[in-house]
């Protein structure tokens, strides 16, 4: 999965008053909803911009924020530069061509581009990018909000509100019938390719009842003992998602929710097509069972 980068290890602590360095990472988001990253890329290869290869005026202009460790190389978010001239003027290193562009998580991932630690940190980034653009005011009174000076939250100085960093909780849910499982692909997407039934925790549920409705509006199947396998943060949707396998009870017809879904039925453990990559909990627990070991 995306987040298995051993022997390296994410260290997402806060560190107080952590300026960027020579090594240091740079992330420079930009483009629709701020989810492209600047970097180089060379056929699969990819190249995070360095603290030394950022031009001197964006070094003195620019705000770093600090993100997390993988081991000791630091990663940054870089606000408040020129974004024109970021992708210009950043340096190229020794033995790379082209130019620095910007890239969604999804192309990089489309063209198997980038290490898995290079491809856990930019969704890692992403999400915590997102928070700071999204609180940059509180959502009580309105006023500009400052960084907490002793850990990861964002404080409004006028009504004293603190806004910590969320996880918005999602299952993901096979569904089994002795050598079977139901595969579902998702409506609207191209090149969508087969997963399991997913859906958000609504408030005031578990989570083993967001199992059972999402299997029940998706595929309108009842489903009975439902265990946990393991969980996968997800920062592309701000999730951590959590991976259930439950045995159908009663009818085995499908009733698809065209809304969401373009196809779900049932195959047999041989019949089941894994994705292109291994990052996702979802073609984990597809392979589990397909191997037969769930
Ligand atoms: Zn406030």
């Amino acid at each position: 999965m995306i987040q298995d980068i051993m022997p390296k290890k994410l260290f997402n602590e806060y560190h107080v008053g952590e300026t960027p360095r020579n090594g240091s990472v740079v992330l420079f988001f930009h483009g629709k909803e701020h989810r492209r990253l600047l970097a180089l890329k060379r056929e699969k290869e990819i190249h995070f911009p360095l603290w030394e290869e950022i031009p001197a005026k964006i070094q003195e202009d620019g705000h770093f924020q600090y993100l997390f460790s993988i081991d000791s190389r630091r990663f940054f978010l870089l606000t408040g530069a020129d974004e024109e001239k970021m992708a210009a003027e950043s340096v190229i290193p020794e033995g790379w061509s082209g130019a620095y562009a910007y890239y969604t998580l999804f192309d990089l991932r489309a063209g198997h581009a980038g290490t898995k630690p290079q491809m856990f940190a930019f969704m890692t980034a992403l999400q915590l990018a997102g928070w700071y653009r999204d609180n940059r005011f509180c959502g009580t009174c309105g006023s500009p909000t400052v960084h907490s000076d002793r850990e990861r939250a964002l404080c409004c100085p006028k009504c004293g509100r603190v806004i910590y960093p969320r996880v918005v909780p999602a299952v993901i849910v096979a569904v089994t019938n002795g050598d079977m499982i139901v595969l579902t692909r998702y409506a609207g997407r191209l090149g969508s390719q087969y997963a399991l039934i997913a859906g958000f925790t609504e408030i005031g549920e578990t989570l083993e009842e967001t199992v059972a409705r999402e299997v029940m509006e998706e595929v309108g199947l009842k489903v009975k003992n439902i265990r946990y396998y393991k969980s996968q943060p997800w920062g592309v949707a701000d999730d951590i998602l959590a991976g259930f396998y439950c045995e159908v009870d009663g009818s085995k017809e499908i009733t698809l929710d065209r809304n969401e879904l373009k196809e779900a039925r049932w195959f047999r453990r041989e019949d089941i097509q894994l994705q292109s990559d291994d990052f996702s909990l979802t073609n984990e627990m597809m392979m589990e069972f397909k191997e037969g070991r769930q």
